[in-house]
Protein backbone atom coordinates (compact mmCIF):
# COMPACT_ATOMS: atom_id res chain seq x y z
CA UNK A 1 0.00 0.00 0.00
CA UNK A 2 1.67 3.05 -1.53
CA UNK A 3 0.83 6.58 0.48
CA UNK A 4 -0.56 9.35 -1.40
CA UNK A 5 -1.65 13.01 -0.86
CA UNK A 6 1.15 13.30 1.67
CA UNK A 7 1.00 10.98 4.39
CA UNK A 8 -2.24 9.65 3.71
CA UNK A 9 -2.90 6.14 3.13
CA UNK A 10 -6.15 5.61 2.08
CA UNK A 11 -9.34 7.85 2.05
CA UNK A 12 -12.99 7.25 2.10
CA UNK A 13 -15.17 10.20 -0.19
CA UNK A 14 -17.37 8.81 -2.98
CA UNK A 15 -17.74 12.09 -4.54
CA UNK A 16 -14.25 12.08 -6.86
CA UNK A 17 -14.28 15.55 -7.41
CA UNK A 18 -14.02 16.63 -3.73
CA UNK A 19 -11.71 13.22 -3.14
CA UNK A 20 -9.96 15.01 -5.74
CA UNK A 21 -9.35 18.15 -4.54
CA UNK A 22 -8.32 16.85 -0.35
CA UNK A 23 -6.17 15.01 -1.85
CA UNK A 24 -4.53 17.88 -3.76
CA UNK A 25 -4.81 19.85 -0.60
CA UNK A 26 -2.51 17.19 1.15
CA UNK A 27 0.36 17.12 -1.40
CA UNK A 28 0.55 21.07 -1.47
CA UNK A 29 1.16 20.03 2.38
CA UNK A 30 3.24 17.83 2.56
CA UNK A 31 4.95 19.45 -0.12
CA UNK A 32 5.66 22.60 1.82
CA UNK A 33 3.50 24.78 -0.33
CA UNK A 34 0.43 25.10 1.99
CA UNK A 35 0.32 28.35 4.04
CA UNK A 36 0.57 27.54 7.93
CA UNK A 37 0.41 29.27 10.52
CA UNK A 38 2.24 27.51 13.61
CA UNK A 39 5.05 26.96 10.80
CA UNK A 40 5.85 30.35 11.08
CA UNK A 41 6.83 30.08 14.44
CA UNK A 42 9.85 28.16 13.71
CA UNK A 43 13.69 28.85 14.47
CA UNK A 44 16.25 28.08 11.87
CA UNK A 45 17.89 24.41 11.96
CA UNK A 46 21.52 23.76 12.34
CA UNK A 47 23.22 21.67 10.10
CA UNK A 48 23.61 18.62 12.86
CA UNK A 49 19.64 18.80 13.18
CA UNK A 50 18.82 18.76 9.75
CA UNK A 51 21.21 15.60 9.81
CA UNK A 52 19.22 13.95 12.67
CA UNK A 53 16.12 14.65 10.98
CA UNK A 54 17.68 12.46 8.03
CA UNK A 55 18.55 9.64 10.24
CA UNK A 56 15.12 9.56 11.58
CA UNK A 57 13.91 9.20 8.31
CA UNK A 58 15.76 6.22 7.78
CA UNK A 59 14.88 4.59 10.79
CA UNK A 60 11.59 5.08 10.48
CA UNK A 61 11.39 3.95 6.94
CA UNK A 62 13.22 0.43 8.47
CA UNK A 63 9.21 0.24 9.87
CA UNK A 64 8.21 0.86 6.55
CA UNK A 65 10.14 -1.45 5.03
CA UNK A 66 9.38 -4.34 7.93
CA UNK A 67 5.62 -4.56 6.82
CA UNK A 68 6.71 -4.59 2.88
CA UNK A 69 5.14 -0.63 2.54
CA UNK A 70 7.42 1.66 0.15
CA UNK A 71 9.60 4.32 1.88
CA UNK A 72 7.64 7.70 2.70
CA UNK A 73 10.88 10.16 2.74
CA UNK A 74 10.17 12.82 5.16
CA UNK A 75 12.34 16.18 5.00
CA UNK A 76 13.34 18.61 6.94
CA UNK A 77 10.83 20.96 5.47
CA UNK A 78 7.82 19.12 6.96
CA UNK A 79 9.91 19.36 10.55
CA UNK A 80 9.53 22.99 12.55
CA UNK A 81 11.55 23.20 15.52
CA UNK A 82 9.24 26.02 17.94
CA UNK A 83 11.07 27.87 20.42
CA UNK A 84 10.20 27.52 24.18
CA UNK A 85 8.32 30.80 24.55
CA UNK A 86 6.33 29.93 21.52
CA UNK A 87 5.13 26.66 22.59
CA UNK A 88 2.05 27.41 24.32
CA UNK A 89 0.89 28.78 21.14
CA UNK A 90 1.00 24.81 20.05
CA UNK A 91 -1.47 24.10 22.65
CA UNK A 92 0.30 20.94 23.73
CA UNK A 93 2.02 20.13 26.77
CA UNK A 94 4.27 16.83 24.65
CA UNK A 95 7.54 17.12 23.20
CA UNK A 96 6.30 17.28 20.09
CA UNK A 97 3.64 16.54 17.40
CA UNK A 98 2.47 15.47 14.52
CA UNK A 99 -0.46 17.25 12.44
CA UNK A 100 -1.71 15.09 9.83
CA UNK A 101 -3.74 18.28 8.07
CA UNK A 102 -0.81 20.24 8.61
CA UNK A 103 1.46 17.62 7.09
CA UNK A 104 4.63 18.65 9.53
CA UNK A 105 5.37 17.46 12.80
CA UNK A 106 6.06 20.40 15.49
CA UNK A 107 9.18 19.82 18.19
CA UNK A 108 9.60 21.50 21.15
CA UNK A 109 13.03 23.34 21.25
CA UNK A 110 14.87 20.33 22.44
CA UNK A 111 17.40 19.65 25.17
CA UNK A 112 20.01 17.34 23.84
CA UNK A 113 20.45 15.94 20.26
CA UNK A 114 19.45 12.55 21.73
CA UNK A 115 16.37 13.84 22.77
CA UNK A 116 15.21 15.47 19.02
CA UNK A 117 16.08 12.22 17.79
CA UNK A 118 13.63 10.80 20.15
CA UNK A 119 11.05 12.95 19.39
CA UNK A 120 11.40 13.43 15.62
CA UNK A 121 11.06 9.54 15.29
CA UNK A 122 8.30 8.95 17.77
CA UNK A 123 6.47 11.85 15.49
CA UNK A 124 7.49 9.96 11.94
CA UNK A 125 5.85 6.89 12.91
CA UNK A 126 2.89 8.60 13.52
CA UNK A 127 3.57 10.38 10.09
CA UNK A 128 4.40 7.16 8.58
CA UNK A 129 1.93 4.65 10.19
CA UNK A 130 -1.53 4.52 8.75
CA UNK A 131 -3.35 7.86 8.28
CA UNK A 132 -6.89 7.97 7.03
CA UNK A 133 -9.43 9.72 6.65
CA UNK A 134 -12.88 10.46 5.42
CA UNK A 135 -14.38 13.89 4.81
CA UNK A 136 -16.97 15.22 6.67
CA UNK A 137 -20.73 16.33 5.10
CA UNK A 138 -19.80 19.11 4.21
CA UNK A 139 -16.44 18.15 2.23
CA UNK A 140 -14.17 20.96 1.88
CA UNK A 141 -14.40 24.41 3.83
CA UNK A 142 -12.40 27.52 3.51
CA UNK A 143 -10.44 27.67 7.16
CA UNK A 144 -8.29 25.43 8.62
CA UNK A 145 -9.88 25.09 12.21
CA UNK A 146 -6.48 24.61 13.43
CA UNK A 147 -4.95 27.41 12.65
CA UNK A 148 -8.34 29.86 11.85
CA UNK A 149 -5.98 30.88 8.42
CA UNK A 150 -8.08 30.99 5.18
CA UNK A 151 -7.03 28.19 3.26
CA UNK A 152 -8.69 27.57 -0.14
CA UNK A 153 -10.43 24.43 -0.33
CA UNK A 154 -9.56 23.02 3.39
CA UNK A 155 -10.52 19.44 3.80
CA UNK A 156 -13.02 18.90 6.60
CA UNK A 157 -12.35 15.95 8.20
CA UNK A 158 -14.86 13.78 9.77
CA UNK A 159 -13.00 10.87 10.72
CA UNK A 160 -9.18 10.58 11.22
CA UNK A 161 -7.71 6.84 12.07
CA UNK A 162 -4.21 7.23 12.79
CA UNK A 163 -2.40 3.86 13.83
CA UNK A 164 -4.68 2.44 15.57
CA UNK A 165 -6.31 5.50 16.98
CA UNK A 166 -9.66 6.63 15.56
CA UNK A 167 -11.32 9.74 16.25
CA UNK A 168 -14.41 11.37 14.77
CA UNK A 169 -17.69 10.41 14.22
CA UNK A 170 -17.87 6.65 15.40
CA UNK A 171 -22.03 5.24 14.42
CA UNK A 172 -23.08 9.17 14.67
CA UNK A 173 -21.05 10.11 18.04
CA UNK A 174 -17.96 12.02 18.22
CA UNK A 175 -15.04 9.54 19.94
CA UNK A 176 -11.66 9.14 20.11
CA UNK A 177 -10.30 5.17 20.70
CA UNK A 178 -6.94 3.52 21.20
CA UNK A 179 -5.70 6.67 21.60
CA UNK A 180 -3.43 5.24 24.92
CA UNK A 181 -2.24 2.03 23.24
CA UNK A 182 -1.38 4.12 19.85
CA UNK A 183 1.27 6.01 22.18
CA UNK A 184 2.61 3.45 23.62
CA UNK A 185 3.36 1.21 20.14
CA UNK A 186 4.85 4.49 19.00
CA UNK A 187 7.16 5.04 21.85
CA UNK A 188 8.24 1.59 22.35
CA UNK A 189 9.42 1.49 18.74
CA UNK A 190 11.54 4.74 19.33
CA UNK A 191 12.79 2.79 22.20
CA UNK A 192 13.35 -0.45 21.25
CA UNK A 193 15.48 0.83 18.27
CA UNK A 194 17.10 4.09 19.64
CA UNK A 195 20.12 2.52 20.77
CA UNK A 196 21.18 1.41 17.67
CA UNK A 197 20.57 5.11 16.11
CA UNK A 198 23.28 6.48 18.29
CA UNK A 199 26.31 4.74 17.12
CA UNK A 200 25.98 7.62 14.49
CA UNK A 201 29.04 10.64 15.13
CA UNK A 202 26.32 13.27 15.43
CA UNK A 203 25.67 11.84 18.78
CA UNK A 204 29.53 11.16 20.01
CA UNK A 205 29.73 14.01 22.03
CA UNK A 206 26.49 13.27 24.57
CA UNK A 207 27.60 9.86 24.04
CA UNK A 208 30.85 10.99 25.53
CA UNK A 209 28.98 12.68 28.42
CA UNK A 210 27.22 9.76 29.45
CA UNK A 211 30.16 7.73 29.76
CA UNK A 212 31.91 10.05 31.83
CA UNK A 213 28.84 10.23 34.08
CA UNK A 214 28.98 6.19 33.94
CA UNK A 215 32.86 6.02 34.63
CA UNK A 216 32.57 8.31 37.54
CA UNK A 217 29.56 6.42 39.05
CA UNK A 218 30.92 2.91 39.07
CA UNK A 219 34.37 4.15 40.37
CA UNK A 220 33.22 5.06 43.68
CA UNK A 221 30.56 2.62 43.58
CA UNK A 222 30.30 0.16 47.37
CA UNK A 223 30.76 -3.60 46.40
CA UNK A 224 28.19 -5.72 45.47
CA UNK A 225 26.39 -2.93 43.82
CA UNK A 226 26.11 -3.80 40.00
CA UNK A 227 27.75 -1.68 37.96
CA UNK A 228 26.23 0.93 35.44
CA UNK A 229 26.91 0.99 31.47
CA UNK A 230 26.29 3.53 29.33
CA UNK A 231 22.98 1.83 27.72
CA UNK A 232 21.36 0.40 30.58
CA UNK A 233 21.66 4.42 32.06
CA UNK A 234 19.88 5.59 29.24
CA UNK A 235 17.57 2.90 28.46
CA UNK A 236 16.90 1.97 32.16
CA UNK A 237 14.65 4.43 33.20
CA UNK A 238 15.67 6.31 36.02
CA UNK A 239 13.82 8.87 37.26
CA UNK A 240 16.90 11.96 36.66
CA UNK A 241 16.54 12.21 40.37
CA UNK A 242 17.40 8.97 41.01
CA UNK A 243 20.67 8.99 39.69
CA UNK A 244 21.69 12.38 40.65
CA UNK A 245 20.89 11.61 44.47
CA UNK A 246 23.03 8.66 43.95
CA UNK A 247 26.04 10.28 42.39
CA UNK A 248 25.84 12.85 45.37
CA UNK A 249 26.02 9.99 47.42
CA UNK A 250 28.59 8.11 45.94
CA UNK A 251 30.80 11.05 45.30
CA UNK A 252 29.68 14.35 46.71
CA UNK A 253 29.34 15.82 43.03
CA UNK A 254 26.88 18.89 42.76
CA UNK A 255 22.47 17.74 41.78
CA UNK A 256 23.13 20.65 39.36
CA UNK A 257 24.94 19.11 37.03
CA UNK A 258 22.83 18.61 33.95
CA UNK A 259 22.89 15.48 31.60
CA UNK A 260 19.82 14.08 29.22
CA UNK A 261 19.44 10.05 29.40
CA UNK A 262 16.63 8.38 27.97
CA UNK A 263 13.63 8.33 29.74
CA UNK A 264 11.45 7.86 27.23
CA UNK A 265 7.25 9.29 26.89
CA UNK A 266 4.15 7.48 27.84
CA UNK A 267 5.11 5.41 30.52
CA UNK A 268 1.96 4.15 32.01
CA UNK A 269 0.66 3.43 28.36
CA UNK A 270 3.54 1.61 27.78
CA UNK A 271 3.19 -0.40 31.15
CA UNK A 272 -0.44 -1.48 29.59
CA UNK A 273 1.08 -2.40 26.21
CA UNK A 274 3.55 -4.14 28.05
CA UNK A 275 0.76 -6.18 30.70
CA UNK A 276 -1.72 -7.00 27.77
CA UNK A 277 1.20 -7.89 25.13
CA UNK A 278 2.74 -10.44 27.85
CA UNK A 279 -0.52 -11.98 29.31
CA UNK A 280 -1.50 -12.36 24.85
CA UNK A 281 1.28 -14.10 24.53
CA UNK A 282 0.46 -16.89 27.65
CA UNK A 283 -3.31 -16.90 26.70
CA UNK A 284 -2.46 -17.72 22.99
CA UNK A 285 0.98 -19.76 23.08
CA UNK A 286 0.40 -21.06 19.57
CA UNK A 287 -0.42 -17.53 18.05
CA UNK A 288 2.39 -15.65 19.76
CA UNK A 289 5.34 -17.37 21.38
CA UNK A 290 6.74 -14.41 22.97
CA UNK A 291 5.75 -11.27 24.07
CA UNK A 292 8.01 -9.76 21.45
CA UNK A 293 5.92 -11.85 19.07
CA UNK A 294 2.02 -9.92 20.44
CA UNK A 295 3.65 -6.77 20.10
CA UNK A 296 4.63 -7.02 16.95
CA UNK A 297 1.07 -7.61 16.21
CA UNK A 298 0.34 -4.29 17.72
CA UNK A 299 3.11 -2.35 15.31
CA UNK A 300 1.97 -4.16 12.55
CA UNK A 301 -1.68 -3.06 13.36
CA UNK A 302 -0.30 0.37 13.46
CA UNK A 303 1.46 0.45 10.49
CA UNK A 304 -1.04 -1.33 8.59
CA UNK A 305 -4.10 0.00 10.06
CA UNK A 306 -6.20 -1.38 11.99
CA UNK A 307 -9.12 -2.51 9.11
CA UNK A 308 -6.18 -4.33 7.93
CA UNK A 309 -5.41 -6.38 10.87
CA UNK A 310 -8.57 -7.11 12.35
CA UNK A 311 -6.63 -10.56 13.50
CA UNK A 312 -5.23 -8.30 16.60
CA UNK A 313 -9.21 -7.80 17.93
CA UNK A 314 -9.73 -11.83 17.28
CA UNK A 315 -7.07 -12.39 19.25
CA UNK A 316 -7.72 -9.99 22.21
CA UNK A 317 -11.34 -11.05 22.45
CA UNK A 318 -10.24 -14.66 21.72
CA UNK A 319 -7.75 -14.29 24.89
CA UNK A 320 -9.44 -11.88 27.14
CA UNK A 321 -13.18 -12.46 25.96
CA UNK A 322 -16.58 -10.78 24.68
CA UNK A 323 -16.03 -6.62 25.40
CA UNK A 324 -12.02 -6.53 26.03
CA UNK A 325 -11.43 -4.99 22.55
CA UNK A 326 -13.90 -2.11 23.58
CA UNK A 327 -12.87 -1.59 26.74
CA UNK A 328 -9.04 -1.36 25.87
CA UNK A 329 -10.26 1.23 22.97
CA UNK A 330 -12.16 3.58 24.89
CA UNK A 331 -10.77 6.43 26.39
CA UNK A 332 -10.43 6.58 30.21
CA UNK A 333 -8.03 7.75 32.54
CA UNK A 334 -5.12 5.40 32.52
CA UNK A 335 -4.49 3.86 35.98
CA UNK A 336 -7.40 2.74 35.84
CA UNK A 337 -7.23 0.75 32.18
CA UNK A 338 -3.92 0.01 33.71
CA UNK A 339 -5.80 -2.18 37.01
CA UNK A 340 -8.31 -3.60 34.68
CA UNK A 341 -5.44 -5.12 32.34
CA UNK A 342 -4.21 -6.44 35.40
CA UNK A 343 -7.29 -8.20 36.73
CA UNK A 344 -7.65 -10.34 33.24
ZN1 LIG B 1 2.65 10.62 19.79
Amino acid sequence: MEKFGGSVSSFYERDETRQEKAMEYFQKAFDGNADIKLAKLEREKSAEEIQIINLADIYSNMLRAKYNLADLNISESNVHIIPDDKWDESQTDTSGFYSITDQRAYIREPISKMSFFATTFHEFMHFKSHNSISLGDLGLEDVNPQTGEFVEEFPKLDRVQLGISTWGQIMGERAYTFFSLNEAITEEIVRRNIWRAFEHPVFEKERRMIKDHVDKYNAVLPEGREPMSEKLLFMGEYKPSFIKKAMYKLRGVSTKDKFYFGNFAYPKERRLLKIITEKLSQRLPEKYKSSDESFEAFEKAMMLGINESGELMFAIIDAFGEGSWERLGILEDIDSKIEWAESL
